[in-house]
């Protein structure tokens, strides 16, 4: 039986990207990082960007497009977004040669890759999440959502991985010396999700076969590792489940791959 491999390359508002991968095929969740970048990460996690089948954009925000076109040309990878995104980034001029479109609510397939993704509250112009099902595991990523809408907490729920935003905390927000209309755009409904609105998900999204846990996009002024899995271990040891495996998205280095085979009920992480 195969594994799915879950390497998250970076994440938080100077770069994302995660990446989904067996031992022949991936795919790549946003490309938020430079192309020397991401692929100096992917060699560093031991995964060869040649297997890369599709970049998937959730939004067009810099953080998550910025190395997408010459990674995708250099490669020769198609890049997936609805119409309303990949249009916004072809009039910027972001955009590899091999374009594909996706529909949010629509399932499609890259290689044994089954793909839905969700629409999601941010401010961009069709911005979407991704439930990912290969080798029987089924992976959400949100990371960008201003709030959990009833839509993400449906497609996010029952999920063996889930990847979701731990943006900031409200206080730290508030209190930081960030200009008035970032902090109204942040703690906006179309803005990021705040550390007590994941950790109140949590609960809802949480399924017997929950095994994996990453939160992401943390903010660096208004936020911190320590914060998070400290509220998280809290959160999951009041679920009952601490045998869920608890990363904290990282903005300069990869995490551990986390791999995944659904007959094998222990994680392999390296
Ligand atoms: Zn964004
Ligand atoms: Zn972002």
């Amino acid at each position: 039986m195969k594994s799915l491999g879950i390497t998250v390359l970076g994440s938080g508002s100077r770069g994302n990207s995660i990446l989904l991968h067996s031992a022949d095929e991936g795919i790549l969740i946003d490309a938020g990082f430079s192309r020397k970048e991401i692929i100096a990460r992917m060699l560093k996690s031991n995964v060869s960007p040649e297997i890369i089948k599709a970049i998937l954009i959730s939004h067009e925000h810099g953080d998550h497009i910025s190395g997408a076109k010459l990674l995708a040309d250099n490669f020769g990878i198609p890049t997936y977004g609805t119409s309303e995104t990949l249009k916004h980034l072809h009039v910027y001029e972001k955009l590899g040669r091999d374009v594909r479109i996706f529909e949010s609510g629509s399932v499609f397939n890259v290689g044994s890759f089954e793909i839905r993704p969700f629409s999601v509250p941010h401010d961009a112009a069709d911005p979407v999440g991704f439930v990912v099902t290969c080798q029987r595991v089924k992976v959400g990523i949100a990371t960008d959502m201003g709030h959990l809408s009833a839509l993400c907490l449906k497609r996010l729920s029952g999920c063996d991985a889930l990847i979701i935003e731990s943006n900031h905390d409200v206080e730290m927000q508030k209190n930081s010396e960030r200009a008035m209309h970032l902090k109204r755009r942040v703690l906006g409904k179309h803005g990021h999700l705040n550390n007590d609105d994941a950790m109140s998900a949590l609960p809802h999204l949480i399924s017997r076969n929950t095994r994996f846990l990453c939160l992401s996009h943390l903010s660096s002024e208004c936020n911190s590792q320590e914060l998070v899995r400290k509220l998280a271990e809290n959160k999951l040891a009041e679920l009952n489940r601490p045998d869920i495996l608890l990363s904290i998205a990282d903005q300069l280095i990869p995490l551990p791959t986390v791999w995944m085979n659904p007959s094998e009920p222990e994680l392999c992480v390296f």
